[in-house]
């Protein structure tokens, strides 16, 4: 079984900055100055994968978008303890239907799956949380919050389980909209299936007896397994206290994940869960919702064969988190060739190598368009990570710098300096570890020689009018992936994206 992995954040600790943040909180529904509990440090919990299968790219969003909000926070200087959970074996009903179906044991389909899951996580450049909450590590804690439930009254026994009585709860429909008074006439009805929707709402199951073949745990009411939601409210609690300041996950956990967590907590402690929720919307293949239920979906790894990672991973922030988003190959086509723009514009400023002492009238405009576009960049991140918008500012001022590069052979050094720090500032917040693997790619010594005595063998053919052998040298450097431009101040070339 997986370690529970704890990781201290090597981020700069100390005051958070005074740009104002705004979040979208799914509870009020409303744009809401973000103001955590203790100055300075947040405390963010998210509901991660269920392991019985591989990650897929509507998964890929809602992760990359947490990725986003957790590198952006340390940007702001926030202290972020972000804990992220992960279910596994057995309590959860998918689970055991794909193991009734595979010939695994629980235990090995969730290793499996569970290994694959931080492997996918790592491909898309995505940081680890501060602790992976693992389940199955957490039962004496989720026992003990049903047995405070029972003693406070939220909770009763039947036949085949503990339940939680959602008529003495009045805040329950808060988060999902769910008419409180309607539940009630149709209250007395118990649902112990995890998910459901909300025509079938009733009392939810908090602990399942055991049945035939399923694993189970001893508990004060026999045998059995926690539901589905319980788990969160017990981790969450653990590692970040009562009360935290930002959850969420996709839009399909609102109901009944998200209500039924909120209603776990605030009954069992009486203090407010949650400050700020958000949640990220769903991602479309063929006009449809993905989703592992329906069968409609791609795995990353199915994405990643045919585009890079950080392809991937620009298409699906360049779409603002609460707005619907299409897989389409049209659009993602559009954040491969940004990528290779962006690839290149480093790729010319590290060419640079001998600049004059000061900077010229040009630079001057070049460096003030600098803090023009990392102002933009901050202003759509803080309203609510429009990442969309922020995408937009960094590309426009990219393009910048090519047509300032274009017309200029000699810059300042310090003016070089200024824009690859400003480009790995924001490309961090945006690629995550991508930047460094994917973006700012500087090619091996060995492969820049070789390219570099092909180029001039090229030139030595050109100069003899032998353009026949000069585009052989051109095609067979493409087809490994070199893409060679020639420009007035000579040839440049970069390592391709990939296609
Ligand atoms: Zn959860």
């Amino acid at each position: 079984m997986t370690q529970l992995a704890r990781r201290t954040n090597s981020h700069q600790q100390g005051k958070s900055s005074d740009k104002q943040l705004r979040i979208f909180n799914s509870l009020t529904k409303r744009k809401e100055q973000f103001v955590p509990l203790e100055s300075g440090k947040v405390r963010m919990y998210t509901c991660g994968l269920t392991v019985n299968y591989l990650m897929h790219i509507g998964h890929a969003r809602t992760y990359i978008f947490w990725d986003i909000v957790e590198r952006f926070l340390r940007y702001l200087n926030y202290e972020v303890s972000h804990v992220s959970n992960v279910t596994d074996i057995s309590v959860d009903d998918n689970i055991l239907k794909r193991v009734s179906t595979n010939d695994q044991t629980f235990q090995q389909l969730v290793t499996r799956y569970t290994q694959d899951y931080y492997h996918d996580r790592h491909l898309l450049g995505i940081a680890d949380p501060y602790t992976y909450a693992i389940a199955t590590q957490h039962i004496q804690e989720m026992i003990e919050l049903i047995q405070r439930l029972l003693d406070r009254g939220f909770a009763y026994e039947a036949d085949d389980g503990v339940y939680f009585r959602i008529d003495v709860f009045p805040k329950y429909g808060q988060l999902s909209g769910i008419d409180p008074n309607t539940l009630q006439a149709g209250a007395g009805g118990r649902i112990d299936k995890d998910e459901y929707d909300k025509e079938t709402v009733g009392d939810f199951v908090l602990w399942k007896r055991t049945k035939p073949s399923e694993p189970f745990w001893y508990s004060p009411w026999g045998p059995g397994r926690p539901g589905w939601h319980i788990e969160c409210s017990a981790m969450s609690a653990k590692y970040l206290g009562q009360t935290i300041d930002v959850s969420g996950g996709g839009e399909d956990n609102i109901f009944p994940h998200h209500e039924n967590s909120i209603a776990q907590s605030e009954a069992a402690n009486g203090t407010p869960y949650v400050r700020y929720w958000m949640h990220v919307r769903h991602l479309q293949l063929d006009g449809e919702k993905m989703s592992k239920s329906t069968g409609n979906f791609l795995t990353v790894r199915e994405t990643l064969n045919q585009y890079s990672a950080a392809t991937l991973r620009l298409f699906l922030l360049s779409t603002h988190y609460r707005k619907p988003l299409r897989f389409k190959d049209t659009t993602i086509h559009r954040s491969q060739r940004r990528i290779d723009r962006l690839r290149q514009v480093l790729s010319r400023l590290q060419a640079i190598n001998e600049g004059k002492a000061k900077p010229s009238h040009a630079e001057k405009q070049i460096l003030s368009s600098l803090q023009e576009a990392k102002q933009s960049f901050e202003s759509a991140l803080l309203d609510d990570f429009n990442t969309g918008r922020a995408i937009n500012h960094l590309f426009r001022f990219v393009n910048l710098v090519h047509s300032f590069l274009d017309t200029r052979n000699n810059i300042a050094n310090n003016t070089v300096r200024d824009l690859l720090t400003f480009f790995e500032s924001v490309g961090s917040v945006l690629f995550g570890d991508l930047y460094t693997r994917e973006i700012d790619v500087k090619p091996d010594p060995v492969v820049s020689r070789l390219v570099g005595l092909l180029l001039q063998e090229r030139e030595q053919y050109r100069h003899q009018h032998q353009y026949q052998q000069a585009d052989r040298i051109r095609t067979v450097l493409s087809e490994l992936g070199f893409e060679i431009t020639d420009t007035k101040s000579g040839i440049r070339w970069w390592i391709k994206s990939k296609a």
